[in-house]
Order: C-alpha cells, then structure tokens, then sequence
C-alpha cells in the first residue's frame, strides 16, 4: 500500500457527470483535487440518459419550477460551452383527446378538483400554457419558441399514424452524456486535477483532521489519500457510500429508479424529435440518433438491487414497443431493435409515492458525523451540472474558509472554443485538411473533439499517415489519442463512451481494438 503525504483539498468520489462537474470548477478556482472513478469515466448513469440539454416540460406538472427555470437557463449556456457535443433540437408533441396526467401529479390533482369533467384528461389549452411557461420561464436568447403543426400537411405527419392531426413544436437541445463528462475530466486534469480510473474507494477514515482515503486499483494495488474534505458523488451508489464506506450517520437516502432505452433502425427521415404522450401519464421520446437509428425511451422502475447491471428487461422492451406503436403509422417489433441502454436515476429520497413522482432536483448536504466534512450530492440532471457544481462549491467555500469565484460559464469544454452556429465552418476547414475522409467520418470527428480533432489528424496527407486501420474510420492515431487523453482501457470504453461506433463495429474488429489498445497500454 502507499501513501500519499500531501493532503488535497478536496476528494471527490465519482467520476460521472456531477463528480467531473464539481472537481472542474474546484480546480478552477485553485482547490486541489482527486477524482476517484471505480470503473471507467460515465460508465454508470452518466452515460445512459436520454442524453437532452431540457428544461424537463412534464416536471411542470409536478410544479418544480425552480427546477426547470435552472435547466432552461443552462441549456444555452451550455451550448455556447461544448458547441460540438450539443446542438439545439425541435421536439413534437402530437396532440389528441385521450391523452392522460399521470394521476399523482399536483396538476393533475388541481384539475380534478376544479374541473372533474376532464377526467384526467390533459386539454390542448394545458399543453399550450404548458409550453408557454418553457418557452419564457428561461429567457431564451437563440432557442426558437413554441409552433403549432399541421400534422396533416407536414413532413412531420408522415411517419405517424393518421389519427393524429396536430402538434406542437418546441425547442430544447442534444447533448452527447458520456462525452460531456470526459470532457469535464479533461479540462479538471488541465487545471491541475488528479483522474484516477478503476480506482475504486473502499474506506475512509477521519484522523488527524484529515480524511484518509483508501482507494483500490483494477489491479488490486491499494493506497491511501489524505483530504481535508470529501464529496461523495456515487450517483446510484451515494447512499452506499454513506452507510458502508464512509460511516456516516444520516436518514437521508436515493431512491433508484431504472430507466431503459432502446435503439431501433431509423425510424424516419428529418431530424426532429417526437414527444408522445401516454394514456398512462408517462412520456417517451422518439428521437434521431446516430445517423441511421432512432433512440426511444424512457420506462421507470424500481431498480433497488445495485450490485445488478442495468438492463433493459423484454417487459420493457415490450412496453416501449407498444406506447411507440400507437403512434408510428409502420409497426416496429423487437427485430428493429439494434440496441438497449439501461441507467439508474439516483433520485433524493423525498417520500414521493411513486418513481415517477420522485423529485428530479438536487439536493446537497455537508455531513460531519464521520469526524470531518463530506459532502453528499443527491439526485441531480445532465443539464443542471454546472449549477449543481456551483452550488456545491458555495458549500465547499463555506466548510474550509475560502473566498472564491464562480467563472465557468463562459469558459469553453475542451474542443468546444469556436461559435455554436460554427459547426459547417469547422467542418470544411476539416475536410480541406484531411481530404482523404468522406464527408460522414467528418462529421463524427467534429462532433466528437470540435476544434480539437485539427491537432489529433496533424500533419497527416494520407490514410496511411494514421496508422493500423481498423474499419469505420477508425485509425490508430485516434486511439492513441483515446489512450493518452482520454483514459481509455479497452476496446468498450472508446466503442460505447468515448463514441458510439459499436452500433457499426463487429465483434472481430472490437477484438483487433481491444488487442490494440492492450500493447498501447503495456508501452505507457
Ligand atoms: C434513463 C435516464 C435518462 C435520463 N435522461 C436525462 C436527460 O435527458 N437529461 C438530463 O439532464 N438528465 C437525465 N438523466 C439524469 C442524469 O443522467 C443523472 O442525473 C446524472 O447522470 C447523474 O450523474 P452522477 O454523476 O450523479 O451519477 P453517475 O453518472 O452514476 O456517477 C457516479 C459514479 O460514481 C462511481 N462510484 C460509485 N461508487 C464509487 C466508489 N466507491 N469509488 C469510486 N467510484 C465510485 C460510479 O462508478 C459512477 O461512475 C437521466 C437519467 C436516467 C437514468
């Protein structure tokens, strides 16, 4: 085992979207930092979302304003931020008569009281107030507002099923998740921050006035971290953390709650999202993805058993087949189905009676039962990271004594330092400085590492300039890249997280990828 003598600041446990988020803006402001990961960087639920920038439209009806005027507000900061990892979206939101609130929710409940003869029913009027409040609550500055849609003469009716003749349209954005975290990571490391990878903490023990934090490697080495102060941002795992490696006394708790996607064949052409809503008071999006697929989800249950992988179950592949069939006008089956993703919501144990109705805000707590301070981070958005880690470091500056400024969100990700409607310029500049790669393997380079991708491909004039290839534009210059600035360790962190070539990529040519990177790997 070994020790390392100099104490951090701060030691954030969690390498997902809000441990990466919070360790940035720390180091920002001149903390010390060390972010342990267990497994790799978003490979837990920071990489299994529905991957949207929103300001959550349905969490209206459980009146959370604050929440979805703070998610409104960051989507455009957050595109100025990562232009290449998030693009703005249009979502349509068929409209017919049956459409139903779930019954738990305060809106619901409201107009079941005041007007009993809509019978759970959510009126076109709602909708549109609805749509109101999102479209002014978060001061828009680029995002275009609300429209309605004439399902029956638009391009946007074709694919639906011919009962359904109005929609509404709005705005929120794309985000890709577990990019979005490595690119946090990224920026904290250039600042000064430690990353450590399948690193998993297994105990911490105040003595001294300092935390001790025993951390054990995927190759079982251990060593032991001293900090003045913790952040627990186990995401599923918060509440484990608290309980069994930290020894914390507290009531409070998450709630998980599992949420599946699956992954079809495209199911149309244009690049809006569809918003269904269901008899059942649930949502599901219908979304572009990838090019050639389109992403559905979401289903809620109880996921209470962590130390079992998130899958989608066929119940729920069942389930998402069936709210989609009501509205696609070409039945899908389970044979469209190329991929599943499963995650874990951990939500802030509020006492909500269902998982639907389980508040979606965050809620940090400093605890110093254990001798010294921890900070615990509940529940949590994509979208509100940046704001959750500012809050956070508000508590931080407050426990050990410091006076420091907010500053992130102006500053640009990693690759993200050119203007939102940038992207076409980037890409010619792209295509002119490597020719020899068709216009589609362009594209996923800019998306995937925007202005960064010019000094991945430098002084490349040919194909062969980069290396072994490995099949869908995938050279040996880029893993390099992926191994030497973006952590990866196997053929699945850069196929499923870094990018999302496994949709494309067989199973032979993942296994050259792996091999690959193991002799990459051995050399460093
Ligand atoms: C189905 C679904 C859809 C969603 N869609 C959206 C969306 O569209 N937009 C949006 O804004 N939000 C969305 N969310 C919410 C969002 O994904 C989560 O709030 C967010 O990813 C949580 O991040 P986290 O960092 O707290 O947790 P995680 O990403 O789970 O990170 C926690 C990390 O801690 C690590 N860890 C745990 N224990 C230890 C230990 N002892 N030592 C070291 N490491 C440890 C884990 O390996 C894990 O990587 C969605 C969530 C789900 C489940």
């Amino acid at each position: 085992m070994s020790t390392q003598t100099d104490p951090v600041d701060l030691f954030v446990i969690g390498g997902g979207i809000n441990g990466c988020g919070i360790a940035r803006d720390a180091v920002g402001r001149g903390y010390s930092v060390t972010v342990a990961e267990m497994n790799d960087l978003a490979s837990a639920t920071s990489s299994a979302s529905t991957k949207l920038f929103h300001g959550g439209l349905r969490y209206l009806e459980y009146f959370e304003f604050r929440l979805v005027r703070e998610a409104l507000i960051e989507r455009e900061i957050l595109l100025t931020a990562m232009p290449h990892i998030s693009w703005p979206m249009r979502f349509v939101l068929p409209y017919h008569k049956d459409m139903r609130f779930d019954s738990e929710t305060p809106t619901s409940r409201l107009l079941t009281f005041f007007m009993p003869w809509l019978k759970g029913k959510r009126p076109a009027w709602l909708i549109r107030f609805g749509l109101f409040l999102y479209d002014t609550l978060g001061g828009r500055k680029f995002l275009p507002g609300t429209s309605t849609v004439d399902l029956r003469n638009s391009e946007l009716g074709k694919p639906l099923k011919k009962y359904l003749q109005k929609a509404f349209e709005y705005s929120d954005c794309w985000v890709e998740d577990a990019r979005l975290v490595l690119l946090n990571a990224r920026d904290a490391q250039a600042r000064g921050a430690t990353i450590m990878v399948r690193s998993k903490v297994i105990a911490a023990e105040h003595k001294d006035d300092l935390w001790h934090v025993t951390i054990r490697t995927d190759t079982g080495e251990t060593k032991t971290i001293a900090a003045k102060m913790l952040v627990n941002a186990g995401g599923p795992w918060v509440e484990d953390i608290i309980k069994n490696t930290v020894h914390l006394k507290t009531n409070e708790g998450v709630r998980l709650v599992r949420g599946s996607h699956i992954v079809t064949r495209k199911l149309f052409d244009h690049d809006k999202c569809y918003f269904f809503q269901g008899q059942d008071g649930r949502i599901v999006f219908a979304i572009p993805y990838e090019g050639d697929y389109t992403l559905i989800g979401t289903t809620d249950a109880e996921h209470n058993d962590l130390t079992e992988k998130p899958t989608c179950t066929v119940e729920e592949q069942e389930y998402l087949l069936k709210f989609t069939n009501k509205y696609f006008e070409q039945e899908i089956t389970k044979d469209d189905i190329v991929w599943t993703y499963s995650g874990v919501r951990p939500l802030y144990d509020d006492g909500a009676s269902s998982a639907t109705a389980a508040t979606r805000d965050y809620v940090l707590r400093i605890n110093t039962s254990g001798g010294g301070p921890v900070l615990n981070v509940f529940g949590g958005k994509i979208t509100t990271y940046r704001r959750l880690a500012e809050s956070a470091l508000e508590m931080i500056d407050e426990t050990l004594g410091a006076t420091t400024k907010i500053w992130t969100a102006r500053v640009p990700l990693p690759g993200g330092d050119f203007p939102v409607n940038g992207v076409e310029n980037l890409k010619n500049a792209l295509q002119s400085q490597l020719p020899f790669f068709d216009a589609k393997t362009i594209q996923r380079l800019v998306r995937q590492y925007g202005t960064e991708a010019t000094d991945i491909f430098e002084d490349a004039t040919s194909l062969a300039d980069l290396g072994e290839d490995f099949g869908n534009s995938i050279t040996a210059r880029e893993l390099d890249w992926a191994v030497s600035r973006e952590w990866v360790k196997c053929a699945e962190d850069f196929l499923w997280r870094r990018t999302k070539l496994g949709l494309r990529v067989s199973d032979k040519d993942a296994a050259q990828i792996d091999d690959y990177l193991t002799m990459q790997l051995s050399k460093s």
